[in-house]
Parts: structure tokens; C-alpha cells; sequence
């Protein structure tokens, strides 16, 4: 599951979310929705892990059961 980390425009505070499809995203502080996405630790840890491996169905970096 991807791991996002945001910050909230309404109160500063930055969270992380695990992002599920069509789930919106709140703060958990102040439950608004006026957020604003940083970047993916997901996407930035796979791309490293793809670059040696070669495992394009799973971020293992040892994937041994999806080849
Ligand atoms: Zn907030």
C-alpha cells in the first residue's frame, strides 16, 4: 500500500496516510481536507529496490514467489 506523506494548509501538521482507492484524505488534527501531498515514501523505496532487483510486480527487493 503506498505511504503518503502530507502536510495540512489549515493547522501545519504533517502526517503520513496509507492511501487506499477512492479514500480521501484528512488531518487527523483538524479533520480538514485542505492538505497538500509531499511525496510518496512508497514510490521512492520501490524505484530504489526495481533499479537492483528487477521485480516489477512487488517492491521486494527479494522477491523469490512472483517470478
Ligand atoms: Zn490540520
Amino acid at each position: 500500500m503506498p505511504i503518503y506523506e502530507y502536510r495540512c494548509n489549515e493547522c501545519l501538521e504533517d502526517f503520513e496516510a496509507l492511501v487506499t482507492s477512492n479514500m480521501v484524505v484528512k488531518c487527523p488534527k483538524c479533520e480538514s481536507d485542505d492538505i497538500k501531498k509531499k511525496f510518496s515514501l512508497f514510490a521512492t523505496k520501490g524505484m530504489e529496490k526495481q533499479v537492483s532487483s528487477g521485480c516489477s510486480s512487488c517492491s521486494s527487493a527479494s522477491c523469490s514467489t512472483c517470478k
